[in-house]
């Protein structure tokens, strides 16, 4: 088997190899029902609490604050719309242009609900204008929802100023952490943050596992109606694959502090900046994720790209996305004011744990070459660069 140099940690992860100790014997033996009064459901049950304090832990918020989810997209689904169940004659969501597809389905499909939907628009470095953000807030705003850390470029937007602007005004707050999650260090207690969504898969953990956050003080309106969860979040619950998110979330906890993904990345972004004429790097390099950089190389397309790459065994993602046949530049790139070209041109590498200085001295050979062997293709010979 070739040997993978996997640098799409933003896509999803590997199931860290602690993670699938504790999942393993639940799956195998531990099959009870957290719901069951016997011996082998209170083990199941028990299994459920540990993972629910190791996640509240890792988010720096209250055990009773947390619910478990299939995902990070049902996390979202599940505050936006409790959101807006506490106020039906609040018709307005404030959101942005770079969001998840997650949320930006859910928002289109309530503006043909009678929703209005404020889009706010972002920079060329991928970032907000607060005093708009606060301007856009109107008495009936229901939700302001918006992502901590972009998917694509990695760009933070600042989520404890926009806590303080969404609390003058007196509104709910929604915060897409799925990719910061794990990542970057959270405290919720009294951040002025209402609900915050988080995935597993992110974090080394299973896929079809996620958790939201709900704040004590707010009143929830659950998506799924049943028992568990306290009534929150009806459903079984996912019990291996939550208490492997449970035990990826203190491993995430303990590599906190560490510098390694990013010193992996700066060292591969710089190599590329310096050695690859017309490269760039898309999105504010320092409010920034440590594992991501989004890369436009002047002249080639990003699925080109892809398949060079693959052959590699290099796997990253594209700025664009193909759907039936066709292929959309990414919006995040877009609503940067990038042109098609420049977004067709980009691609993303983000780093994780599991990766080596191998990986990072591989993909610092493979990455030029690629690209010099697309511009050798490309019709027009080499692209001229800008100097
Ligand atoms: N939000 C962001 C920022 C993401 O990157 C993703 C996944 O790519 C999601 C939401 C959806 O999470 P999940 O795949 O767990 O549904």
């Amino acid at each position: 088997m070739k040997t993978i140099i996997y640098l799409d940690n933003n896509a999803t992860t590997q199931i860290a190899p602690e993670v699938l100790e504790v999942m393993v014997p639940l799956l195998r033996d531990g099959y009870g029902n957290p719901s069951s009064g016997y011996s082998l459901g209170r083990q199941a049950a028990s299994a459920l609490e540990q993972a629910r304090a190791q996640v509240s832990a890792l988010a720096g918020c209250r055990e009773d604050e947390i619910i478990f989810t299939s995902c990070g997209t049902e996390s979202i689904n599940t505050a936006i719309l409790s959101a807006l169940s506490l106020d039906p004659d609040k018709k307005h969501i404030v959101t942005t242009t770079v969001e998840h597809s997650a949320t930006i389905k859910l928002c289109e499909h309530l503006a043909q609900r009678g929703y209005e939907i404020t889009w706010l628009p972002v920079d060329s470095s991928g970032l907000l204008d607060l005093d708009r953000l606060a301007s856009a807030i109107r008495p009936d705003t229901a939700l302001v929802t918006l992502l901590w850390a972009n998917n694509e470029t990695g760009v933070l937007f600042p989520v404890n100023d926009i806590a303080e602007i969404v609390k003058q005004k007196k509104t709910l707050l929604h915060v897409d952490a799925v990719q910061a999650f794990g990542k970057l260090p959270l405290t919720l207690a009294d951040a002025g943050i209402h609900f915050l969504s988080a995935s597993g898969h992110k974090i080394h953990a299973a896929k079809g596992v996620g958790a939201l956050y709900i704040n004590r003080r707010v009143k929830f309106t659950p998506l799924l109606r049943g028992s568990q969860e306290k009534g929150r979040r009806g459903g079984t619950q996912n019990l291996a694959s939550i208490a492997g998110f449970g035990k990826a979330a203190k491993l995430a906890a303990e590599h906190l502090g560490s510098r390694q993904i990013l010193d992996w990345r700066n060292a591969f972004e710089d190599h590329m900046l310096s050695t690859v004429p017309g490269c760039s790097v898309n999105g504010d390099r320092t409010q920034r994720l440590p594992n991501t950089t989004n890369l436009s190389f002047d002249g080639i397309e990003s699925e080109g790209a892809l398949i060079l790459l693959d052959e590699s065994g290099l796997c990253c993602s594209a700025g664009s996305a193909c759907t039936s046949g066709s292929i959309h530049p990414s919006h995040v790139l877009k609503a940067m004011g990038f042109s098609n070209e420049r977004a067709r041109a980009s691609l993303r590498f983000s780093f994780g744990r599991y990766n080596s200085a191998g990986d990072l001295a591989r993909a610092c050979e493979l990455v030029p070459m690629m690209v010099a062997k697309l511009r050798e293709l490309s019709p027009a010979g080499s692209p001229v660069i800008a100097a």
